[in-house]
């Protein structure tokens, strides 16, 4: 604690903030540690707002596109010099806002820092499920497990029996598509990028099969192993090689869900896609999508995957760093594989 400002007590607000736009590859020198002070009570006539304790902040590879400095997206750039934002787990302190009180536990956009005050409150979302640790609200019952259930329910159009292919496949998004598409009585094969994750995939997220991509001279002739027939759906999250690879490896009326591509994250010319023209032969459907365009589904995938979880029938593997000044490595961490599982930032307990 810092002192009393006589309004509200005052204490220490560390805040990450952006230093400068990248280019090429994400640095940790990109961001700084700036320590600030806040009062823990809501300045006076702040109308609507919460101030709130963040207790997890959650590492997603989308927030690199939000340190460019230009790019055509669905999110507008971080600014530098001033703290940045993500997804979290937070703590409300203060109140004037009718839909959440004092005590609650929320989850949405929040600040890079220990305690932030939030006046866009109709993109954030009362914790209600309690029975789960409570950082999985940024995880399996958050946004990379929305576009797990929005990208395998309503892009791949699965059926049992189908051949299943996931890149980045013990990750956040990754290990949940696996899982489901296991439960929908799928084929499942994984790609990721060390021997770890290769053993996590096979003996604790149930996949049928997995490899590491970083040791495949030749990622047509990989997917072919494990693939004789060929792939019904390919769920991409890296993009690249692996995407046109994965094209020659498609059945006839196969779906390839593009659900992001982290491999082209720090190349400023990505390289061409040279199998587009099986989308012709192979009669392919290929689909990109944002998980935030089908959130009225988001009500029945909480019911739907909390079930799952506490019927045991699905896990979730998280990566947790302690402590709001190892949040900038952390982040860096997603675009060299170093997570293993959904990469959160424990920044302080209730
Ligand atoms: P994540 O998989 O937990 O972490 C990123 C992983 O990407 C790393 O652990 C690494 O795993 C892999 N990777 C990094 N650089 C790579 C490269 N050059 N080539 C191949 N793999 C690389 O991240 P996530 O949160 O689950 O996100 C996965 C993908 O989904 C990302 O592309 C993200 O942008 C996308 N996404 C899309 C939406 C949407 O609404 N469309 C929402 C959330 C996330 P390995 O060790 O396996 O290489």
């Amino acid at each position: 604690m810092a002192g009393d400002a006589g309004d509200g007590v005052v204490v220490r607000n560390k805040q990450v903030l952006l230093k400068n736009f990248m280019v090429g590859s994400a640095k940790e020198s990109d961001m700084e540690l700036r320590e600030g002070t806040i009062s823990l009570e809501l300045p006076p006539g702040t109308e609507g707002a919460i101030l709130v304790k963040n207790l997890y902040l959650s590492c997603d590879p989308y927030m690199r596109g939000r340190m460019r400095e230009y790019y055509e997206s669905y999110i507008p750039p971080f600014q530098p010099g001033k703290c940045i934002e993500g997804f979290g787990v937070a703590k409300v302190i203060d109140s004037t806002n009718q839909k959440f009180g004092v005590g609650d536990y929320i989850t949405g956009l929040t600040g890079w820092e220990e305690y932030s005050i939030l006046t866009r409150t109709e993109q954030l979302r009362k914790v209600e499920i309690l029975d789960v640790p409570l950082s999985y609200h940024v995880g399996l019952l958050g946004m990379p497990g929305f576009t797990a259930y929005v990208g395998f329910y309503e892009i791949c159009s699965p059926k049992k029996g189908d051949c299943v292919f996931i890149s980045a496949a013990s990750g956040a998004v990754g290990q949940l598509v696996g899982q489901l598409a296991k439960l929908h009585g799928c084929f499942v094969v994984g790609s990721a990028g060390s021997a770890d994750k290769i053993e996590l995939l096979k003996h604790k997220l149930g996949y049928d099969e997995a490899f590491n991509y970083k040791e495949e001279p030749d990622l047509v002739a990989a997917l072919k192993r494990y693939f004789p027939k060929g792939i019904d759906i390919y769920f991409d999250n890296v993009g690249g090689e692996m995407l046109d690879a994965a094209l020659v490896n498609m059945k006839v009326h196969g779906r390839i869900a593009v659900c992001g591509m982290v491999s082209q994250s720090a190349v400023s010319y990505p390289k061409g896609i040279t199998n587009l023209y099986m989308l012709v032969t192979k009669r392919l459907t290929m689909k990109g999508f944002i998980q935030s365009d089908y959130l009225h589904l988001f009500p029945q995938f909480l019911e739907t995957i909390s079930n799952f979880y506490k019927q045991g029938k699905i896990v979730y593997i998280e990566d947790m760093n302690e402590g709001l000044e190892n949040g900038p490595a952390a982040f860096i961490g997603l675009f060299s594989g170093k997570n293993v599982g959904k990469q959160v930032v424990h920044v302080a307990d209730e």
